[in-house]
Formats: C-alpha cells, structure tokens, sequence
C-alpha cells in the first residue's frame, strides 16, 4: 500500500488511496442491505444493482489516489504521457 505520490495540485504528502477495497465493501454492503431490502422489490433490487455496479467498476478503481488537504482526486500514477 506505498503507492502512491505527492499531490499535483497542492503538492501535500498526506496523500490517501481511496481504492478498490472502499468500493468492494461498499458493493458488499449494498447487496446486503438489498437483500434484506427485497421485502420492497424496487428498493431491494435497485440496491443490489448498484452493489454490483460498485463490485464490477472497483478493478478500475485500483491506483485512485485523494488529497487530504485540497480534497482532489486523481489516478496514479498521473500522466503517464508525461515526460519524467
Ligand atoms: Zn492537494
């Protein structure tokens, strides 16, 4: 979990990873509740499939990194395009 790099905008080092793991548990947790939630199918079945949502687009959401400071959040690493 070191990776990661200071902000590009502000150039803070308290630098968190708000990656795959949040938005497993999150789809985790809405599948979960939609299950209890199927007592009012719409509801229910809306939650599940945004907790799929969640589980399917958290591979893509691996190297996201956030600033602590300035509150932007970015890919990692940034650029790749950009010259070292
Ligand atoms: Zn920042």
């Amino acid at each position: 979990m070191s990776k990661w790099e200071p902000c590009p905008r502000c150039g803070s080092n308290r630098v968190k990873s708000t990656g795959m793991f949040m938005f497993v548990l999150l789809g985790i947790c809405m599948i979960s509740f939609g299950l209890w939630l199927l007592i009012f199918p719409i509801v229910g079945i809306s939650m599940l499939f945004i907790g799929v949502l969640f589980l399917i687009v958290s591979p893509f959401t691996k190297n996201t990194l956030q600033c602590e400071d300035c509150k932007k959040s970015w890919k990692y690493p940034a650029g790749q395009s950009k010259p070292a």
